[in-house]
């Protein structure tokens, strides 16, 4: 294997321009075409991690397998690489600073001054050539905008980098050029003054990706190729799609992904293209509407929907209708408003997420029990498995009954802490992450949708979790007495990982995250069951009004 190349990815002009779903795509693009390819993200705020942010603030909290709580994007680029990627392919400000002043608190530095430039910057590169190692390529996408104060020391990096490793690095810029309705015509403004901010740093861009409503046109590009010192060739549209899994074959018919191996000296070793295009056709010929309601707190601020909060569960929805031929339509049910029983008429089926805190749990609780008693298909993950267990130790077995993180004085603490976290008060990277086996029982509906996934081995299939509590070991004879199934359990039998209900058509919770393991072409098996029982249920009420 050749030394790897670099591919960075900057971003101009504002923030959410779907910069991550680019790195993305050109990591797509460039794996077809033969090269062993991975992609990190660079994030310029100061948090350590992403673990102590709430979602409204910045999306989803996103866990690795190897239990890393990070930015959404690294949810990107597993599923479209359809690789698992490690916690190192996520650098902070907060993570280098943190190793940088640990080694010159042990006098890593001999006496010398410790400087931005170059400690911090040799840190930067070291992280990212330890990622780069064993691949072709490396995608290095730096979050934020440039401009921003935070991301200087990462640009300085980058350009460091360029200077020492020569044609193995390419600069990707992504930009945006607004169409404002009261002139109707793109413009280039905005994107010339960004790129100038990149050449003061000494970064000279070799592509320009151009977001935009539309197509930008040849006039435009010819404009910005001048104005930004690029080949005309090399300003790249990339519109609005219905389907972000659509921009991969966009960037191929441009010519993308030949143009960067060109930069990088590189020839493709063949196309497999078709294979991604095969996985796109599936969620084109989807055709069969299904309401997927979720219910969640984290959906709105101020008089906006954030949808960005439980990204991963909407894209695992996506996955599992395209293969069942079904176009989703996701409603977003705020937990924290009154009566939400309407809102659950009006759909085929249920997806209580994750969640901390007592504030919407009420509309949560309401939404389980109205699933659970009216047999509408329902699907609760980590916080939701655990109202599930909560709503059925108050309705079914009559228990006083809540979780401690909840009511901490409940009589009975169907969920409690677990007893690891007792005592932990760093809120930090402290909680139960990664991924965990679970042992799960022959039979069970879960047992056989993982199996006919084939995402399990000798009874044992591993999720990713993210909690500090679990259902109390205590009540789970109980609760199986009264009709609920503990499906799977960790392999020591203490936590249940899955439950279901019998009887029901599909009421399946995980105290997992399962939206952490699905993949376009690949849909994590519980949300595939989930949809698959939805339209099943659809067909059986409309059979009904039939008769
Ligand atoms: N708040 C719950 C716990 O910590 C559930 C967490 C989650 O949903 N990720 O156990």
């Amino acid at each position: 294997m050749n030394a790897p190349c670099l591919v960075f990815v900057t971003g101009g002009v504002m923030s959410g321009l779907g910069k991550g779903i680019t790195t993305s795509s050109i990591a797509r693009l460039l794996a077809c075409k033969g090269f062993e390819v991975s992609a990190m993200k660079i994030d310029p705020y100061i948090n350590v991690d992403a673990g102590t942010m709430r979602p409204t603030e910045h999306g989803e909290v996103f866990v690795t397998a190897d239990g890393g709580e990070i930015d959404q994007d690294l949810g990107n680029y597993e599923r479209f690489l359809h690789k698992t990627l490690s916690k190192d392919h996520n650098l902070t400000t907060g993570k280098v600073y943190k190793k940088v002043i640990e080694k010159e608190r042990k006098g890593d530095y001999l006496g010398k001054t410790v400087q931005i430039i170059p400690h911090l910057t040799d840190e930067i590169k070291k992280a990212i050539m330890k990622n780069a190692e064993g691949n072709d390529i490396l995608l290095v996408e730096i979050g934020g905008t440039v401009g921003d104060y935070e991301n200087v020391p990462f640009l300085e990096a980058a350009r460091q980098l360029k200077l020492e490793l020569g044609q193995r690095v390419v600069f990707v810029h992504v930009s945006f050029v607004p169409v404002p309705g009261f002139l109707g015509e793109p413009k280039t403004k905005p994107t010339q003054h960004s790129v100038k901010f990149l050449q003061q740093m000494g970064i000279q861009p070799d592509f320009l990706v151009c977001r935009s409503v539309r197509e930008v046109d040849s006039v435009r590009r010819q404009k910005l190729a001048l104005f930004c010192n690029v080949k005309p060739e090399c300003v790249i549209n990339n519109p609005d799609v219905e389907n972000i899994y659509e921009l991969p074959l966009v960037f191929e018919s441009q010519g993308f992904g030949d143009a960067i191996l060109d930069k990088l000296g590189l020839k493709p070793r063949g196309n497999q293209l078709y294979l991604w295009q095969r996985i796109v056709d599936e969620f084109r010929n989807a055709s069969k509407e299904i309401v997927v309601g979720i219910v969640g707190k984290y959906v709105a601020t101020g008089e906006f929907e954030l949808k960005d909060s439980y990204i991963s569960v909407n894209e695992a929805v996506k996955h599992a209708c395209a293969k069942l031929g079904a176009k989703p339509v996701i409603k977003w049910i705020n937990s924290l408003s009154e009566n939400i029983t309407k809102d659950l008429e009006e759909v085929d089926c249920v997806i209580v997420p994750g969640g901390f805190g007592s504030s919407g749990v009420k509309g949560k609780l309401e939404a389980i029990k109205y699933c659970r008693e009216n047999k509408k298909p329902f699907l609760g993950l980590c916080f939701g498995m655990q109202l599930a267990v909560v709503e059925f130790a108050r309705n079914v077995c009559g228990l006083d009954a809540d979780s401690s993180e909840i009511n901490p004085h409940a009589e009975h603490k169907v969920v409690d802490i677990l007893p690891e976290q007792r005592g932990i008060n760093e809120k930090g990277g402290t909680m139960r992450l990664g991924e965990f086996p679970a042992v799960l029982v022959k039979g069970s509906l879960v047992w056989k949708l993982y199996e006919e996934a084939g995402r399990i081995a000798d009874g044992v299939v591993f999720e990713r979790h993210r909690h500090r509590y679990e259902v109390n070991p205590e009540y789970h004879d109980l609760l199986e007495s009264k009709g609920m199934l503990v499906s799977g359990k960790s392999p020591d039998g203490r936590l249940a990982e899955f439950i279901e209900v019998k009887g029901h058509p599909f009421f399946v919770a995980t105290q997992a995250h399962p939206e952490f393991t699905s993949w376009p072409g690949k849909p994590n098996p519980l949300f595939f069951g989930l949809v698959k029982a939805g339209l099943e249920k659809e067909n059986s009420e409309l059979n009904d009004a039939y008769r």
